[in-house]
């Protein structure tokens, strides 16, 4: 693997189509910024409609590659699996490299790393393993049996906040069932994915079955969402990116699976262990920053703890440690974007006008050594109401709103009223209303007494604006491939040929 900290430092790096690095067509390149400095530290290719279109031709004649199309499916899972084994080999440099791009923690991405090598093994073992059926169909003589296929070149477009965990939720399993792909990454976040894609090949993959086109939404994003060689999307990302997409895609009547941003609900009851629930709290929004899909940024917590539960999360907050995130110590590192800490900063001033107490945060940290970068605290905005406009939108950032409730169907009411629908979490020792709580939250996910505990064995995704399709276990491995009936008839009858042969 070329592409790690050292080599790109200064340097540029092209697209990975059919097995290489390529520069893009019409040489134009753009900065990816380190998040600690705003200093910029690489340059990537922005690619334009011919790239693209390079990358989907390279990706189609993969599909057709005896080298592929003609594996076993053992020997496509031993590819699969071997790249895993390259994965972990290279845990290190591939988390040093996000954590440089994105401004990841290293202590996330180390953990990150010990885990996403594991999916490659987990969904290699289903490429042997995916099977149709047959159908009893009321004909004797008749057999009638659905193949299960890989379903052709997969666009896989991802945001910056976690690429390699992004990119490996759906890679490993396209690859099991013998997809080809093309992955347009963030233009915050380049690096992880072509360094991925070298071990791709490095695994003995044939070339051209994983492509990556760099460059920006506008107009790399764009051109891979119109290309009509595309047979399904998966897109992780915003939604109102997610609502373009789905129309370019529509356009050639192409589907898409959306997993798409949220505005969480994390509720806490009184019977609980106040520190534990805080400590939930806690990991929920502030991990990454709150740079996080699933990120809990409406609290509501049970009136007669309320007080109790604020001051026990503020005493908490305030011991979490703002900083680098290449320091082992860190809990919080910068944002990623100039931009994001912008929006940060808006929905925080429009949470205090709309009333909304600071309970803690709300600033950039006031250590000099972190004044360059797009840092910012940790912040609680106590006394929150859910109509306040930063309970509405998605910020992305380490604020969380805390609101007190009296009853379970107020909290309910509370918990459903978001255009959202990705997670959710509930603190109780009540398994019962846990229960209740898990059948009418309106979430693809529910966490009852943790939060954040995330498994590539589970299926998870959203509902509402949250997005459509489900990630994770055997249900990807059925969204990324597709039937088709086969009929055979061994009668060797004539039949009447102006007739259907319904029986
Ligand atoms: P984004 O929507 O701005 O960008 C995501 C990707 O889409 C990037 O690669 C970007 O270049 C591309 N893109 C942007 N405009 C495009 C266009 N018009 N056509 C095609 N592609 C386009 O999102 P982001 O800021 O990178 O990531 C943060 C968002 O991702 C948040 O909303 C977060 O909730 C969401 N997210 C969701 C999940 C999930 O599993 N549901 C996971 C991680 C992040």
């Amino acid at each position: 693997m070329k592409t790690t900290v050292q080599t790109l430092q200064g340097s540029r790096i092209g697209h990975f189509i059919d097995g290489a690095f390529v520069a893009p067509q019409d040489g134009v390149y753009a900065p990816s910024y380190d998040p600690t400095t705003a200093e910029p530290w690489y340059e990537f290719a922005l690619g334009d409609a011919r790239d693209v279109d390079a990358a989907v031709r390279s990706a189609k004649a993969a599909l057709l590659n005896p080298a592929w199309r003609r594996l076993t499916q053992t020997d496509r899972g031993k590819l699969v699996r071997r790249l895993g084994e390259l994965v972990l080999a290279h845990a290190e440099e591939l988390a040093q490299l996000e954590c440089r791009d994105n401004g990841k923690l290293i202590k996330e991405m180390r953990a990150q790393m010990r885990a996403i090598p594991d999916s490659y093994g987990y969904f290699a073992g289903m490429a042997d393993k995916l099977q149709g059926d047959t159908i009893p169909v009321n004909k004797l003589d008749t057999l009638n049996f659905n193949l299960r296929e890989p379903i052709g070149v997969v666009g896989m477009i991802i945001p910056w906040n976690s690429p390699l965990m992004m990119l490996t939720g759906t890679l490993a399993p396209c690859l099991a069932i013998g997809n080809t792909i093309v992955v347009k990454p963030s233009e915050h976040a380049t690096a992880s994915a072509l360094a991925l894609a070298e071990l791709v090949i490095e695994a003995g993959i044939p070339a051209g079955v994983v492509n990556v086109v760099t460059g920006d939404g506008a107009t790399t994003g764009d051109a891979l969402t119109r290309h009509p060689g595309i047979a399904k999307y998966v897109f992780t990302g915003s939604t109102d990116t997610g609502r373009k997409i789905a129309g370019n895609a529509a356009d050639n009547l192409v589907p898409c699976q959306m997993e798409l941003g949220g505005k969480s609900p994390h509720v806490v009851f009184s019977d609980v262990d106040i520190e534990r629930a805080v400590n939930g709290v806690v990991s929920g929004i502030f991990a990454a920053a709150g740079q996080t899909c699933v990120a809990g940024s409406r609290c509501f917590v049970e009136a007669p703890v309320y007080e109790r539960f604020v001051e026990a999360l503020v005493e908490r907050t305030r011991r979490v440690k703002v900083g680098h995130p290449m320091a082992e110590d860190t809990d919080i590192g910068p944002l990623a974007l100039a931009a994001q800490l912008e929006k940060v900063e808006h929905f925080v001033g429009s949470g205090v006008r709309e009333g909304a107490k600071v309970a803690v945060g709300g600033r950039k940290p006031q250590d000099e050594a972190l004044a360059r970068g797009w840092y910012y605290e940790p912040t609680v905005l106590a006394d929150a109401r859910n109509e306040m406009s930063f309970m509405r939108h998605e910020i992305f950032g380490p604020v969380v709103g805390v609101v007190p409730f009296s009853s379970e169907d107020e909290m309910i009411a509370l918990a459903n009223d978001t255009e959202y629908g990705l997670a959710s979490g509930i603190w109780t020792r009540d398994i019962d209303r846990a229960m209740r709580f898990a059948r009418n939250v309106e979430a693809g996910t529910v966490w009852i007494n943790t939060y954040r505990s995330a498994a590539f064995m589970s299926a998870n995704g959203g509902t509402k604006k949250s997005g459509y399709g489900r990630r994770g276990g055997f249900e990807v491995m059925r969204e990324f491939s597709r039937l088709k009936n086969v009929v055979i008839d061994y009668s060797g009858a004539m039949q009447d040929p102006f007739v259907i042969r319904l029986r």
